[in-house]
């Protein structure tokens, strides 16, 4: 494995690399929880859960109208039928209904035993008292076996496997498990993530600035990044580039949380001291990726929990959180580590560069007058310009061996709502 605290001109490692060496190293949190239904979206399934009712529990109607005998309908004359009671959502009618004759039905009801039709109310002459109904031929010639009726069974089949382990339980699912009449879930506990800023220059939203001073922003990227994922987050603040003040807080926090994330420091410079003091403190498995921005990016481990050092450039953060960061946060939570969604587009837009790393610019999708997707890139392409990422809805993805991009070519667009920000 090329790991190196000095400089080396070794390869760098691809990015696909990097995930797979790390993922082999993560194993995911063990410890479940059981939560109740509203609190279990965003969470993952601990636990295979198999359906244990069938969905509908009995046939009943997808329409408002009148349950009645197909056979009764003629196709020579209208058909006129009593209609000899109702089925009601949640108040079935009783018995078996008579031959030749209709009942009442609502959307939700149960299907009387008897008929095999559902006939729309709309399609039907209906008596003013409802004591009738009358069906032209070309009604009936159109309605079919089992027409308006959705069978017992047919979304949701007791026995077959209803939600998998592993699964982010999204609204859908949590409705899912309700439609079982399940009130919990088992959920994996939350991943325990602590976030450091690292920098001399950086202060804090409302502090005054010093000369040379900046605001920090790298903790609001990260921290909302991370409640998205679903995870338990500590902020842990600034930290200055002293080793005295990152060793101690590093060496804590790496006791009481699963993974620890930190951003600046992980560069050449002097005042660099993130990744030294994980190598004191733990171990690094890997620096530098040829990934651009987020180069420096930083992997290891301080006994059992995760560390990652990525950037100071706030573009090169979120890059390096969404791309590398986030695969194995997934795995570590117990949830599938998903591949990016990527759509092709046709660039509008020019873009030199050297083969060597794979790159994401800061993107936009849109269609074109005959509605192909194109995407345009933001004009500056610094790691440092955030607004390039407010600007954002997605983020082009250049191959290692890419070695530029012209108008009219084909380019692989990510969309944010594949990197699971919302
Ligand atoms: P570093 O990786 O520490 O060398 O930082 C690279 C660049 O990112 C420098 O221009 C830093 O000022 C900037 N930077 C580092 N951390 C933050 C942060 N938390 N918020 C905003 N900018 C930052
Ligand atoms: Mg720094």
């Amino acid at each position: 494995m090329p790991h190196s605290d000095s400089r080396s001109s070794e390869r760098l490692l691809t990015l696909a690399e990097a995930i797979a060496t790390a993922l082999r190293s993560i194993v995911p949190i063990g410890e479940t929880e059981t939560v109740p239904l509203l609190e279990a979206y965003g969470r993952v399934l601990a636990a295979d859960l198999p359906a244990r009712l069938d969905v509908p529990p009995a046939d009943n109607s997808a329409m408002d109208g009148f349950a009645l005998y197909l056979a009764d309908l003629r196709s020579d004359q209208p058909t006129l039928l009593p209609v000899v009671g109702q089925a009601l959502a949640g108040h079935p009618y009783a018995g078996t209904v008579p031959r030749g004759a209709a009942v009442r039905i609502t959307t939700g009801a149960t299907l009387p035993d008897g008929p095999d039709a559902v006939v729309m109310q709309e399609q039907c002459r209906i008596a003013p008292d409802e004591s009738w109904i009358e069906i032209e031929p070309k009604v009936a010639a159109r309605l079919q076996p089992g027409e308006n009726i959705r069978r017992r069974g047919e979304d949701v089949r007791v026995g077959t496997a209803l939600l998998a382990k592993g699964l982010r339980l999204r609204p859908q699912e949590v409705a899912l498990a309700a439609g079982q009449g399940i009130t919990s879930l088992a959920v994996a506990r939350r991943l325990r993530v602590a976030v450091a800023s690292t920098g001399d220059e950086l202060h804090e939203p409302g502090a005054e600035l010093s000369p040379g001073g900046i605001y920090e922003s790298n903790r609001y990227t990260l921290i909302g990044l991370l409640r998205q994922l679903g995870c338990a987050v500590t902020d842990l603040g600034i930290l200055r580039d002293e080793r005295d003040e990152v060793l101690p807080a590093l060496r804590e926090a790496a006791a009481t949380h699963d993974v620890l994330l930190t951003s600046g420091g992980v560069s050449v410079g002097t005042a660099d001291v993130v990744r030294e003091v994980i190598a004191e403190l733990g171990r690094i498995a890997f620096w530098r990726l040829a990934i651009k921005p987020g180069k420096p990016v930083t992997f290891g481990w301080i006994d059992h929990c995760m560390v990652l050092g990525l950037p100071g450039n706030p573009v090169s953060v979120a890059v390096a959180f969404l791309l590398f960061a986030r695969p194995l946060l997934l795995k570590q939570m117990g949830a599938e580590p998903a591949e990016p969604l990527r759509l092709q587009a046709t660039a509008d837009f020019q873009f030199r560069r050297k083969p060597g790393r794979r790159e994401w610019l800061r993107a936009r999708l849109r269609l074109d007058s005959v509605r192909k997707p194109v995407v345009g890139i933001y004009p500056t392409n610094s790691s440092g310009a955030l607004s390039s990422l407010a600007w954002a809805d997605g983020l082009v993805e250049l191959p290692e061996d890419c070695a530029g991009v012209a108008p009219g070519d084909a380019v692989e667009y990510l969309p944010f709502g594949g990197l699971g920000v919302e």
